[in-house]
Order: C-alpha cells, then structure tokens, then sequence
C-alpha cells in the first residue's frame, strides 16, 4: 500500500534527503502574488513564466485526479569551494555550486522516473506526474506547503537542519497522505542575503531577475546592461553569494553523498579559454553541465564582461 512510509523509504533509496507531503490546495493567492510579480517585469526575458498560469495555481489541472503532492528535495553542496587564490581571480570566472558536475534534470528525472515505476508495480492505481523546476508547477510554494523548509527573504528555501542548496521535485499523485506541517519563517531580523547581493537584486522575499547575477549570466539572450560593470564579483555563470552568506547554510549545510554533484573541473572556467573556445569544444566539455543552458554565445558574453 501506497503510505508515508513507503514514499520516504523510496525517496531515500532514489537519493531524495527531503521528502513532504501536502494535500491538494488551490494556489490561488500565490498565483495572484506571482502574477504582480510578472506585471512589475521582474522575471526579466523569461517569458516561459507567464505561461500555464491555470495550471500553477490548480494542479488538477495537470492530473484530473490529484489529491496530493509529494516535495522531494536532492541535496548538492559537494563541500568543495572555489579554489582560484587572488591572484588568480580576474583569471577565471566562478560558477554556480548547482552546475559544478552533472545536470541534476538527468539525474532526478531518471530516478524519479524508476521510483514511480516501482510504485506503481506496487500499486496499479498509483497515478503521478512529477516537475523539477521547468514545469507549470510552483516548486517553492509546494515545497514549503510540504514542509521542506521556508522560503526565505533570498527567495530560496531554507530547511533548518540543512540549508538550502537542495534541487526540488514535486510530485502531483492521485494518493492521500498523512500531510506535513510547514515550517515558520526563521530568517528573523537577518538581512544578510540583502546585503549582501552585489547588484541589490533582493528585497526582503522578492528578486528582481532583472538585476540579478544568475538571470543575467545564464537565462538572459541579450547584452549584459553596463550598470552592473564591476559588481559581477567574478561570476561567469549563476551567482551563490546569497545562500553562501545565510546563517543557516554556513553553519547546517549539508553535504552531498551524491558524486555527481561533485566538481567536474567546472567551478571556475578560464576566461581565456572561454573566449577562445570553438563550439566543439563547447559542445563536449558541457555536453551533460548546466552551463550548457547559456550556450556558448552566452558563455562568452559572460567572459567578455568580466574581462572589460
Ligand atoms: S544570486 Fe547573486 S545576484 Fe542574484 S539575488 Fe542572489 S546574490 Fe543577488
Ligand atoms: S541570509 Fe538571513 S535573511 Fe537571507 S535567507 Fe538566510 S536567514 Fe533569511
């Protein structure tokens, strides 16, 4: 029988450190929120969000027969740091800890996929849909409703036994589960992510994609705007000085036993080299990263920012 037992033994078994259960809610202020936050323009030139917004707030929309949605969360912090001393630093552009070693889709989707298999080989009936973060679902919100952790003023969520860097994964399921109670919000008086942020892309739980280092290194087609010269802080693709200054990833952060989230010869990239680089190259070096998502045009856009 489909349970809470069964779920969390599975999830651990497919690698998932985090597992919430939440019964099937219209998100219906959420959406109003979400949809504020895309009139005011701050998704930047990611379009893709304004889209499904019928789905985003009403998972039944997805599969007729939902009555829940199990959060599950995959930790990635590897505990490696950027190694390039001083010296080296205008040498090289750091990337993101998420893209360090393989693309977590390969990997959740694969696993996710063979856990709803053997579910379903237990239970017939079992029916399941599941997202990481590129479908029409409201990963954080449904996330938190799950109990994985809060989200914080940064916008990530934040569990307190573990920190936040964690991928995300939801799956809406035609099963009822004892459910999990969310947490509260334990950011407090701390503003360390605001201060923080280089380009004053934070307010206390809300990003403006428009100014931040992640949106305009990786998802962004255009020019870099000149207004951020000189507050990149050396990032060629994505940024982590927000969760890298939270209280609760410095002190409870925790390490991956996945290897493949391990650094691949990816935390930092040479601008040099980037800017020389042949699609060929490009195209093999990156064939399962994340950084392929920029494209090398994209790539050496980044480099070229860096290095005027
Ligand atoms: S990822 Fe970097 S640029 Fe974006 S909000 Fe966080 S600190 Fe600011
Ligand atoms: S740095 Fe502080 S304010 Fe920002 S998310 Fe972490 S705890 Fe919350």
């Amino acid at each position: 029988m489909i349970n809470n037992k069964l779920i969390s033994e599975h999830a651990l078994k497919y690698g998932f450190g985090l597992v919430g259960f939440s019964p099937v809610t219209l998100l219906t202020k959420e959406t109003s929120r979400l949809k504020e936050w895309l009139e005011e323009g701050n998704h930047a030139g990611m379009g893709y969000m304004e889209r499904n917004l019928e789905k985003k707030e009403n998972v039944k929309e997805i599969l007729a027969s939902a009555e829940s949605v199990i959060s599950l969360g995959m930790f990635y912090n590897s505990g490696e740091v950027h190694e390039k001393q001083n010296e080296e630093k205008q040498e090289f552009g750091k990337v993101s800890r998420y893209a360090w070693g393989t693309d977590y889709h390969f990997i959740m989707w694969e696993r996710l996929e063979e856990m709803i298999d053997e579910l379903k080989e237990i239970d017939s009936g079992f029916e399941a849909v599941f997202y990481v973060d590129t479908g029409p679902v409201m990963d954080k919100v449904w996330a938190v409703k799950s109990g994985l952790g809060w989200q914080g003023k940064n916008t990530n969520v934040i569990n307190k036994d573990s920190g936040s860097f964690f991928f995300i994964a939801n799956i809406i399921n035609n099963k009822k589960f004892d459910y999990s109670i969310p947490l509260p919000d334990f950011c407090g008086t701390c503003s360390a992510c605001i201060d923080a942020c280089p380009t004053d892309a934070l307010k206390p739980y809300h990003i403006d994609a428009r100014k931040c280092i992640s949106y305009l290194t990786i998802e962004n087609k255009g020019e870099i705007p000149k207004e951020f010269k000189g507050k990149f802080e050396n990032w060629i693709f994505g940024c982590d000085i927000c969760q890298d200054v939270c209280p609760w990833n410095k002190k409870f952060s925790l390490i991956t036993s996945e290897l493949k989230f391990h650094s691949s010869g990816n935390k930092e990239l040479e601008i040099e080299k980037i800017l020389n680089m042949e699609k060929e190259e490009f195209k093999k070096r990156f064939e399962v990263s994340p950084i392929k998502r920029s494209k090398l045009l994209g790539l050496k856009r980044n480099a070229e920012y860096l290095k005027s």
